[in-house]
């Protein structure tokens, strides 16, 4: 894959933390890991659509910050397992796509009312299929990413789920949508996320997008319950906490990296702060 942070420099200079690797299909899927074996698992990732990468670097600094004590207070790793994938589409982050190497929108994959999805023909060759923006591929959770995720998904002690996107609208990002299938209590626990995140991101960034008149701050402006999609949170959040966040991004440049950074390493710290392993 081309991510060479991804890769593992970050793990091999860093205490506490491990890397890890899933072989698919020609690529290998990294992962960073920390924390106690057995442990609540709070599982963050980025990048299910390849184009989407900048959250995935912030990922990357989340787990450094947190391998240094930075995050001593927040995050006991004593306590809790933290596992980070920032790029779960290395084939389409290569490509700048949004899809997999077989076409395959991985986030049309997941298991829950896959049978009922239909997307578009975006490419107008005639059908859905291989190629179209949200392909959901020939069965669910099919996809050699899928797989690994699915894995990862069925862990007993999973507690929490992350997942970051990114889109250049200011319509359509700053935004939270909870799992279809989470725990009962998921709309108390993200108003709880979204004060905790707000109270550090309120003043720090302003931003005017492309399709904004004027400078906005820069903030989590809403969490909403998702859709019946079979988005792959709704395989992995079944029962538990699982939010998937929109940030602006897809740039084909380093512009904003830093802001996306910072508001990726807040979202996952008010992460802990509102579900810690006694939330439910
Ligand atoms: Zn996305």
């Amino acid at each position: 894959m081309g991510a060479p942070h991804a890769r593992g420099r970050v793990a091999q200079d860093l205490p506490r933390l491990r890397r890890g690797a899933y072989r698919r299909g020609g690529y290998r899927l990294w992962s960073l890991n920390l924390g106690t074996p057995g442990c609540p698992l709070y599982f963050l990732y980025a990048a299910a659509h390849g184009a989407e990468w900048e959250p995935g670097y912030g990922l990357m600094t989340f787990a450094r910050h947190v391998s240094e004590g930075r995050l001593s207070g927040v995050v006991d790793l004593a306590k809790v397992r933290v596992k980070i994938i920032p790029v779960l589409n290395p084939s389409g982050y290569d490509r700048m796509g949004r899809q997999n190497a077989n076409g395959v929108d991985l986030n049309r994959q997941g298991d829950y009312r896959w049978e009922h999805f239909k997307g578009r023909d975006s490419n107008n060759d005639g059908v859905w299929g291989p190629g179209d923006y949200d392909w959901k591929g020939t069965a669910p959770l099919s996809e050699p990413e899928a797989k690994v995720y699915h894995r990862i998904s069925q862990t007993p002690e999973l507690h929490a789920v992350l997942d970051f996107h990114a889109n250049s609208s200011a319509k359509n990002n700053r935004i939270g949508f909870l799992a279809a299938t989470g725990h009962p209590d998921s709309e108390d626990l993200a108003e709880n996320f979204q004060r905790t995140a707000l109270l550090r991101l309120r003043g720090r960034h302003l931003l005017r997008q492309n399709d904004e008149q004027d400078a906005s701050p820069y903030l989590l402006d809403d969490v909403s319950m998702g859709s019946g999609s079979p988005y792959l949170m709704n395989t992995s959040a079944k029962g538990r906490f699982g939010v998937l966040i929109e940030l602006n991004g897809i740039y084909r440049e380093s512009y904003g990296t830093l802001m996306q950074t910072d508001v990726t390493c807040e979202l996952c710290r008010a992460l802990f702060i509102a579900c810690p392993p006694a939330a439910y």
